[in-house]
């Protein structure tokens, strides 16, 4: 802690913990205390922690081949291309490593695509709240003013609507519209959802524009709302032209991608982007691995992802500062009357690892493999830590 306060650029607000090993749902400090995972890294340990067939992908890769840069073939960016466009509905895919690093790979898509129409058409359409990464064009479509007034001038040419106003979306279009930009659940923005009536009629805009609709699925994607992907929780399916994804992956090992319909896929020419890293055999071969265990998993997703909202219904209505419950699957919130950091901070003494973003909302996002047991156990710490919460009514 003294290093990191003395040597690391202070731009992070850590949490007084520091963290050793893990095992399934569970991580232990480095005094060996045992923290049940709720958060898994910002929804990235989808398997938790030490899963043995990750593991062991993971050993037996690292005695092979770690690194092949994207100047020649491996056995296992093709595989899991393919399977990616089998799940999604969609055609190609880039690889790349991060979330913001995909997101920034689609909206140069989205730009090619518009220019190559008119040099006027490199509007995009962003939502208000909405989190899509910190590098200049990601930052440039994140919806919250405090992540990007001190990096002005940012990328010109976008628009930001309120969520889930169907009239505000329909003003912003205009055939100077390259793209839209959204996330079907705002991870970052509270757990907030969008409607299906929204989604669709943001796919009918981008239809009539000529606009590119890409889904940031960096969070809610790849089983977390147990759907392959969010896009696919509504019927009929709102299907984007750019899908990206990156967080749960590859379990750990950074892994990110682009997925395109033919379309979309057109605007990016040979030399017009390019990665070092993204698309390894190690993070791929991982990712392999884990769409192989993820689809038997989904049901799983779907069964105590309900119970568990049905429990966080149950606390609620226990605790008047409470004020709502969201999300699908194992991507919950919980939304409160009160500011959430003492909770958060409170939940980790008592055993639990959550988070809290935009302020008031408590985020959950277990492991996919997370047991009813588990999810009981942290409901009951929940009870806990919320019992304490001052001066807040409880009724039972
Ligand atoms: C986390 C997140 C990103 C950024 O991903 P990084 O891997 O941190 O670069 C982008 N979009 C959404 C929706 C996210 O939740």
């Amino acid at each position: 802690m003294d290093l990191e306060r003395d040597h690391l650029l202070q731009n992070y607000a850590r949490y007084p913990l520091a963290l050793a090993r893990g095992k399934g749902s569970y991580v232990y400090d480095l005094e060996g205390r045992r923290y049940l995972d709720f958060i898994t890294g910002i929804g990235v340990n989808a398997l938790g922690h030490a899963h043995p067939r990750i593991v062991k992908v993971i050993r037996d890769q690292a005695g092979l081949l770690l690194h092949t840069s994207n100047l020649y073939y491996h056995a296992y960016q093709g595989p899991l291309a393919k399977r990616l466009a089998a799940m999604s509905g969609l055609e190609r895919v880039f690889f790349a490593n991060t979330g913001t690093e995909s997101v920034e790979g689609a909206l140069k898509m989205a730009h090619s695509h518009g220019r190559a129409i008119s040099p006027e058409k490199f509007e995009i359409i962003s939502l208000e709240n909405s989190f899509h990464g910190r590098t200049f064009g990601a930052l440039s479509v994140t919806g919250q003013a405090k992540y990007r007034q001190d990096f002005e001038p940012l990328v010109p040419g976008v628009k930001f609507v309120a969520i889930n106003d169907v009239a505000a979306l329909e003003g912003a279009f205009s055939e100077r519209t390259a793209g839209i930009i959204l996330e079907m659940i705002q991870g970052e923005g509270g757990i907030c959802p969008l409607t299906p009536g929204y989604a669709a009629k943001a796919r009918e805009l981008a239809d009539r524009y000529n606009a590119l609709l890409i889904a940031d699925e960096t969070q809610c994607g790849v089983g977390r709302p147990g759907t392959y992907f969010a896009y696919q929780r509504s019927t009929p399916v709102v299907l984007p032209d750019v899908v990206v994804a990156a967080k749960p992956v590859a379990c750990g090992i950074p892994l990110g991608f682009i997925l395109a319909n033919a379309k979309a896929a057109a605007a990016i020419k040979p030399g017009m982007h390019g990665s070092t890293f993204g698309g390894g055999p190690l993070a791929c071969r991982v990712g392999l691995e884990f769409l192989d265990i993820l689809e038997g998993l989904l049901p799983h997703i779907q069964e105590v992802g309900g119970y568990f909202h049905l429990k966080l219904n149950d606390l609620a209505r226990k605790h008047g500062f409470v004020k709502e419950v969201r999300g699908f699957g194992l991507m919950l919130g919980v939304e409160l009357g009160v500011p959430g950091k003492q909770i958060v901070l409170d939940a980790i003494a008592e055993g639990l690892l959550i988070n809290c973003t935009h302020d008031k909302v408590l985020r959950f996002l277990p492991p996919y493999n997370v047991s009813e047991k588990e999810i009981d156990q942290a409901v009951k710490m929940l009870g806990k830590v919320f019992g304490k919460v001052k001066g807040a009514p409880t009724s039972l």
